[in-house]
């Protein structure tokens, strides 16, 4: 078979394998071909083709989606080394060299401790394997997390979700800016540029540090209000989360105006069939995921979010955010991080079903950083035992809510703590109780952290690497070590109009 290897086709061919067992030479010699509608065998020589052709091509790539319109703003980086493919037989499959569409899902504060703290929360304990979660399914590499630094080592949203967004590290406050606070191009304005659809689901106010690196400037994150207005000329196709206490009359008609439809209930998600939407559920965050009736706020979120933004011919980005796991963390509430973990999982697992129906999307999933240093036993105890955690019926905050309200907490308690408090833990309780909510609600943390072996050492964030998780074409570009910075730039470098 005469195949003329064009540069498309290598950097095809390195990119589809980038999620197989090409890796380990599998399909490698003198494996039988396997020749079916989607996949082929042939002998592909690209001895001549090194890395640096490649990214040369992918630079290319940048400049074709008019990366090139003000280089001081744009990352040097646009593109990570990608491993040579010399003279193998290789097995090519149809699938795009690129993906059409690119989804990022940020578990804020989700450092280590985390995926790995929901792996036995989500065990099963009466099997004796512990079972996978989509975490550990989808695991490929590391990502440091540090600002630029006048900010020293340890990072906050807004700097971490500008390197995510922009590719450049900034000052911790920053919002897609850089150190002089002027704008950072962003991935969703390159998308923009070459036609695609944008959009970011979340579960904190949309205008909250992360979804803002993504879709505004800013010099500073407290600014809500401009970041709300700045949103106008993101152009975003789908906004999804909290945050109406940020959205004035007057602003939200300016959205309508420009085609918006805007919605505040989540019942009224199903008769939005088309973009554009700004959907506002909470005057602020949405409800945790333990206090919510309903659940699956957040998949829910991200499947209309897909089936909306999918509809653009041409692609599409989305930001997906569990925003609310890094604000279960600076409370020191293990109850409440892992019911958000889990709402976070399922979100990812609505991804990765879309990414597994289709061979034309890219899925990549990181945290911006790690939140309360959590730890995972403590004391001096091999033990963490998170069993309870199941059995927990409201989160810890909205039980110290109710219990400063009504009179026979004791047993209100017990129901809703879904154990029986020793006698001990009730003075202790009461103690706090008669200080007030919060204290309370410190007591009610600290007996669950004593009953589970939990540790903690910050209620800030803490500078540990992150994990990347990511399937679909051109997931192997982000194995290994990389800085947050390069998970940007990688993604910059597969967005269309490259080879053109
Ligand atoms: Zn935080």
């Amino acid at each position: 078979m005469q195949i003329k290897i064009t540069l498309s086709l290598i950097l095809g061919i390195t990119l589809c394998f980038s999620n197989s067992s090409f890796a380990n030479n599998a399909l490698v010699g003198n494996e039988a071909p396997q020749a079916d509608q989607t996949t082929q065998q042939i002998q592909v020589h690209v001895s001549s083709v090194s890395d640096t052709s490649i990214i040369e091509a992918s630079n290319q790539a940048a400049k074709s989606a008019n990366i090139e319109d003000d280089p001081a703003r744009l990352p040097a980086n646009i593109v990570a080394p990608i491993t040579n493919v010399a003279s193998k037989k290789v097995k090519v499959s149809s699938a795009p060299s690129k993906p059409k569409n690119m989804i990022i899902m940020i578990g804020d504060g989700m450092g280590p401790a985390y995926t790995t703290a929901y792996r036995y929360f989500k065990d099963n304990p009466d099997t004796e394997e512990i079972e996978q979660t989509v975490f550990d399914r989808l695991l490929v590499g590391m990502a440091s997390t540090y600002p630029a630094p006048a900010s020293g080592y340890v990072t906050d949203s807004a700097a971490s979700a500008t390197a995510l967004a922009t590719g450049f590290k900034s000052y911790n406050g920053a919002i897609s800016v850089d150190l002089d606070k002027r704008p950072l191009t962003t991935i969703m304005e390159l998308a923009k540029k070459v036609g695609l659809a944008t959009g970011v689901a979340v579960s904190c106010q949309v205008n909250h540090a992360t979804p803002a690196a993504f879709l505004a400037h800013n010099e500073h994150r407290r600014n809500y209000v401009q970041i709300a207005e700045g949103y106008l000329a993101s152009d975003a196709d789908v906004i999804l989360g909290g945050g109406q206490k940020y959205f004035s009359d007057a602003l939200l008609s300016e959205f309508t105006a420009k085609g918006y439809q805007h919605i505040t209930e989540f019942e009224q998600l199903d008769g939005i069939t088309e973009p554009k939407v700004l959907g506002l559920f909470a005057d602020v965050q949405l409800p945790w995921v333990l206090d919510d009736q309903d659940g699956y706020k957040l998949s829910t979120l991200t499947k209309k979010s897909l089936e909306l933004l999918s509809q653009n011919e041409q692609g599409f980005i989305l930001m997906v955010e569990g925003s609310l796991i890094d604000w279960a963390g600076h409370s020191n509430d293990i109850a409440t991080a892992m019911g958000e973990m889990d709402e976070f999982a399922n979100a990812i697992e609505v991804v990765e079903q879309f990414v597994r129906e289709r061979n034309d999307t890219l899925m990549v999933v990181t945290a911006d950083h790690n939140t309360g240093g959590l730890s995972i036993g403590a004391h001096g105890e091999y033990v963490w035992n998170p069993t309870m955690l199941h059995n927990i019926k409201a989160s810890p905050q909205t039980i110290s809510e109710e219990l400063v309200a009504v009179d026979n907490w004791q047993e209100r308690f017990n129901q809703l703590i879904g154990f029986e408090a020793t006698t001990e833990e009730l003075a202790s309780l009461d103690a706090a109780r008669m200080q007030g909510q919060k204290q309370l609600y410190k007591s009610i943390l600290h007996i669950i952290d004593i009953r589970t072996n939990t540790g903690w050492t910050s209620v800030g964030h803490t500078a540990s690497d992150v994990q990347v998780f990511a399937a679909g074409p051109g997931s192997r570009l982000f194995s290994g070590h990389q800085d947050n910075t390069e998970i940007a730039t990688k993604m910059m470098s597969l967005l269309p109009k490259a080879l053109n």
